[in-house]
């Protein structure tokens, strides 16, 4: 597991190598911003120490509130402004029926990251300051950071707060987990009507590289491979409701394991994606009947 960053660009940093998302990091000619953190301690405690010899972080963006891309947040205190969508803000770490992000964070360790156990914090004393937003907004916000522009451009699907970060000069998007490259995608709650139409309008920005939530830096030519992805997974479970399967036998029917691989670190989620995705599609589409 490589904690060595890929360079986009001149200024634009990712790690594409590690468990949890595609931590990232633009420097500017007036410090830095950071856009999503490592969910590893070690990892989120070593990007932090590169990115400042950059210059002082200035922002720190996270494009979703899935616990992959803000747990590292606790070992950025200090370290410039939090800017979150609201829809990140309201769910940052609330723990839901399905998933307990803390514990999901805290299982990761021994097998990941049995160094970062020293600086693990606890429950109570992570909930005391998880470091969320700091300035919390609706809609667009463009940042100027330097001589940089930074455009958060809220593009829900995958999450109600799901944001595209958008670096015009450099040429690159950051698009969390609206895109997820040569893997599993996790539709989990997202509403997959939104994510097309989230896919529409990163196609309208002037990029030469997309750097998603997981898998490889790609380009806008995978947004219509997401998109194919998206719409298989709806047809497929729009097919079993039609032919009347239960939903038991269309989770046991419907299945994309064969496409991709789990990114890095999660291979033993497969089942469990596998099973939610077909679920939460059942329940979605057949709501109104
Ligand atoms: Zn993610």
């Amino acid at each position: 597991m490589s904690t060595e960053m890929e360079r986009v660009t001149k200024n634009v940093f990712t790690n594409t190598k590690l468990r949890g998302c595609n931590p990232s990091f633009v420097v500017t000619s007036d410090g830095v911003v950071v856009i999503d953190t490592p969910q590893l301690p070690t990892k989120a405690v070593e990007m932090r120490s590169l990115a400042e010899t950059h210059g002082d972080i200035r922002y720190l963006v996270n494009t979703e509130h899935h616990i992959d891309h803000i747990f590292g947040n606790y070992f950025f205190r200090g370290a410039g402004k939090v800017i979150h969508h609201q829809g990140v803000y309201d769910n940052f770490m609330t723990v839901t029926p399905d998933l307990d992000p803390f514990a999901y964070a805290a299982e990761a360790i021994p097998t990941d990251d049995p160094d970062g156990a020293e600086i693990f914090p606890d429950r109570d004393t992570y909930y005391q300051d998880p470091n969320k937003g700091d300035i919390v907004f609706t809609g667009d916000v463009t940042l100027h950071v330097g001589d940089h522009t930074v455009e958060l451009i809220h593009t829900p699907g995958h999450t109600p707060g799901q944001l595209a970060v958008y670096l015009p000069e450099e040429r690159v998007v950051f698009t969390g987990d609206t895109i997820f490259s040569e893997c599993q995608t996790w539709l989990m709650t997202s509403d997959v009507d939104q994510w097309l139409a989230a896919l529409d309008r990163i196609g309208e920005l002037d990029v030469d590289s997309i750097v998603p939530g997981h898998g490889p830096v790609t380009d806008k030519s995978y947004l219509e491979v997401q998109r194919s992805n998206l719409l298989e997974w709806k047809d497929a479970v729009a097919n079993a409701v039609a032919m009347g399967w239960s939903r038991e036998e269309t989770i046991e029917k419907v299945n994309f394991a064969d496409r991709y691989p789990v990114d890095i670190g999660q291979g033993y989620m497969m089942d469990h994606i596998q099973t939610l995705n077909a679920a939460s599609l059942y329940d979605k589409l057949t709501a109104g009947s």
